[in-house]
């Protein structure tokens, strides 16, 4: 068997273990990145950043490098959905530049391309990368190693620290025995590219209800665009298996909440939808003795809340911090980290479960209390408490904003 020695060992080359490959790397550490798929692919994964996710890239240096991956800066959130018709939801609409300092509104991207970027500044600032990795078997304790089976052989990597990065079915957390909890189903979605989307405003994201779904529509460029649809998780299969994406498209297309100039009739789905149950996962200590978790594989965010990828920049940056700090070596290193996280996580999740009671209640009485609601959030943004941190970021609310009373005064019929 080939060993190799590295200071860090990252197993997951995706959003959190390109961006802690590039912090590492830019600072000189010797980083391996063990990543599993020879090249970058649509699994449908988030494609869609708030204004604090791209705070939170600026900070970490990392803005430029994923606007390389097809981003597009889109200012304006429209509440187009059936609680009001096309022209008030415009009237209606946000402007997301002017919510967070040094965030220009919200960012859409290519995730695939992202992460392909991430990872070729992290080889050009010196990490090695390995592609095509199978098998792979983690040690943790005092002497941390990673061994993987690649098409060159066995080979084992013995380093100072590993890190899971390998997402919502790591591998690595299973392999250290670290629990994980779950909220369960809130809802289902279907994700998918749609080329052909004709009208659609550039620069114009849009979340919202209409009759039995809720959508997220999300422009990239040339008629392209990211769409999500959410459903009653009683019906696990609705937009599920062969025929999802057209089933998806079709239904966009009678929806009743866009303007006229919008057209999803010539929309075409390309192929590669997926479908997943939308739940918030947590672990409460992402690490043991010689190993941390980042991203998904430490707890993923409900993703109808958007926050995935802003998560595991976050994380990427705290646990960078960590592993760069003088304290590195002790075994409190990523105390700080963990604390932060719980009460993140704590704080996005009580989000997620205030914007599914919101946006996926398509009972009458839920229609009618989101009803109200738009029409609070319209007069006065202070209603959107709740909700809020969604975009501007879980850290620049007070506590009570995540209690369930508020989400309750938010959805209070008049
Ligand atoms: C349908 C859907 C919609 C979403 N929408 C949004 C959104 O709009 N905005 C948002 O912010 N977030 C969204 N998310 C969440 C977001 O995609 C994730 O939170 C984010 O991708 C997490 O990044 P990660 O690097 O932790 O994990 P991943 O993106 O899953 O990357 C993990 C990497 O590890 C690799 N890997 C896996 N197993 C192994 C192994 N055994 N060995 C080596 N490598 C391995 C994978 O190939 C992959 O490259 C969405 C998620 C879903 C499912």
């Amino acid at each position: 068997m080939d060993e190799t020695t590295a200071e860090v060992a990252i197993v997951g080359g995706g959003f959190a273990g390109g961006a802690l490959a590039v912090r590492l790397a830019r600072a000189g550490l010797s980083v391996t990145v063990l990543e599993q798929s020879a090249e970058y692919r649509d699994r449908v994964r988030g494609e869609y950043m708030p204004p604090w996710g791209c705070a939170e890239l600026n900070r970490s240096g990392l803005l430029d490098v994923v606007l390389r991956a097809e981003g597009t800066m889109a200012a304006r959130s429209v509440p187009y959905g059936d609680s009001m018709a096309p022209d008030v939801a415009e009237a209606a609409a946000l402007d997301t530049s002017v919510l967070v300092p040094g965030a220009a509104g919200m960012l859409n991207l290519s995730h695939p391309g992202a992460c392909r970027e991430l990872m070729d500044v992290a080889s050009s600032a010196g990490a090695e990368v390995v592609r095509g990795v199978r098998r792979v078997q983690v040690t943790a304790g005092p002497q941390p190693a990673v061994s993987y089976e690649h098409d060159l052989g066995e080979r084992i990597v013995h380093a100072r620290m590993v890190v899971g990065a390998d997402g919502r079915n790591s591998t690595v957390r299973r392999q250290l025995g670290i629990p994980l909890a779950a909220t369960g189903p809130r809802t289902f979605a279907v994700g998918l590219l749609v080329d052909g989307l004709t009208g659609w405003p550039a620069s114009t994201n849009s979340i919202g209800t209409c009759e039995d779904v809720v959508f997220a529509v999300f422009p990239r460029r040339n008629s392209c665009a990211r769409i999500y649809l959410f459903w009653d998780p009683r019906a696990p299969r609705r937009f599920a298996g062969s025929g999802a994406g057209d089933r998806a498209v079709q239904r966009l297309a009678t929806l009743t909440c866009f303007p006229d100039a919008v057209t999803f009739q010539h929309a075409r789905p390309r192929p590669g939808w997926a479908s997943f149950p939308m739940e918030d996962t947590w672990s409460e200590t992402p690490y043991v003795p010689g190993a941390v978790l980042i991203g998904d594989a430490a707890g993923c965010s409900d993703p109808i809340a958007g926050q995935g990828l802003t998560v595991a920049i976050r994380d990427a940056r705290l646990v960078g911090d960590a592993l760069l700090g003088e304290r590195s070596r002790g075994p409190g290193t990523f105390e700080p980290y963990a604390v932060e996280r719980a009460e993140r996580m704590r704080r996005l999740r009580a989000t997620a479960e205030a914007i599914t009671r919101l946006r996926a209640d398509f009972t009458p009485d839920g229609r009618r209390r989101r009803t109200a609601a738009l029409a609070r959030f319209a007069a006065d943004p202070r209603a959107r408490l709740p909700i809020a941190a969604a975009l501007i970021g879980p850290d620049a609310l007070p506590p009570e904003a995540f209690t369930r009373a508020a989400a309750d005064r938010m959805l209070a019929l008049p």
